[in-house]
């Protein structure tokens, strides 16, 4: 599943190739790609019309349209976002398609592209909205925690977060309400670095090691982005030119169950599964 460096290197993609183009037409496959909206608030409220800006929030990507009106797209499991020429074969599950003009703004902008919305599972979405509807149409935007990259975010914050929390400190990192953007992958690398172990209370921490967490949250997704995201096997993602990301080549941990830690050298990772979800940590170094 795409998590923060995931999405942010999918805006990056949006932001040089699709940002001012006139996008000519709009064509949706799988009614329930769009389902939150339908079918005919996407064509309308994107026909003719350009994006202004790609933003992004945890895992959401908000891009402005040139009408007022908003778009967000969010990859849940299995959504890619692909910008290729229109000869180039469309791959299977492509639910959403936006043909964009040719602009004089860079060589890889001179010829008309698709933006082609894939998505095999169909757990993602693309909505187009009127932002002043946004508290309705995404109530969840409004309840998403801090983004480590994008807010102010310090050892304080993250303290202020956290210090009085009596949960693992796992799940508390996956809990978009506190800390939007990180899912299994970075949660396990996170509490790696950090040297703590996915189950500790929140707050038995002390001020120290949660400072430590702090640096290795802002750390690790920064160096993920860096090395655009963690491209695994079975999740398939990829950024918009179709190319896969390498962090997934720096993991200490995360799908390494079984094999030596690369940090102690003394033993190996352990893989516990909790509630559904796999764990992946190093019995010598977290604690
Ligand atoms: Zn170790």
């Amino acid at each position: 599943m795409p998590e923060l460096p995931e999405v942010e290197t999918v805006r990056r993609g949006i932001e040089s190739l699709v940002v001012g183009r006139t996008i000519s037409s709009v064509t949706v496959g799988r009614e329930r790609s769009v389902r939150r909206v339908g079918r005919e608030a996407v064509i309308h409220g994107l026909t003719g019309m350009s994006l202004t800006s790609a933003r992004r929030r945890g895992k959401y990507l908000i891009c402005d349209v040139s009408s007022g009106d908003r778009m967000m797209i969010h990859l849940r499991m299995s959504g890619r976002v692909l910008i290729h020429p229109p000869n180039h074969p469309r791959p299977p599950h492509t639910h959403v398609v936006l043909t964009l003009e040719a602009d004089q703004h860079g060589e890889r902008r001179d010829h008309t592209h698709e933006f082609r919305f894939v998505d095999p599972r169909t757990f993602g979405e693309v909505v187009v909205y009127d932002p002043v509807d946004e508290r309705e149409v995404l109530p969840e935007l409004a309840r998403l925690g801090i983004d480590p990259l994008i807010d102010h975010f310090d050892d304080d914050v993250l303290w202020n977060l956290l210090r009085t929390r009596r949960h693992a400190i796992k799940p508390l990192l996956l809990d978009q309400h506190v800390v939007a953007g990180i899912g299994n992958i970075y949660a396990d690398e996170i509490l790696h670095r950090s040297g703590i172990k996915w189950d500790r209370l929140a707050s038995s921490l002390s001020r120290q090691r949660m400072a430590r967490l702090r640096q290795s949250i802002s750390d690790v997704l920064t160096e993920a982005v860096a090395a655009g995201g963690s491209t695994l096997q079975d999740t398939q993602y990829v950024d918009v030119d179709g190319e896969a990301g390498w962090f997934q080549l720096d993991h200490r941990v995360y799908g390494r169950g079984g094999l030596p830690c690369l940090t102690c050298g003394k033993t190996s990772i352990t893989r516990v599964v909790s509630n559904g979800r796999s764990t992946c940590f190093c019995r010598i170094c977290q604690r």
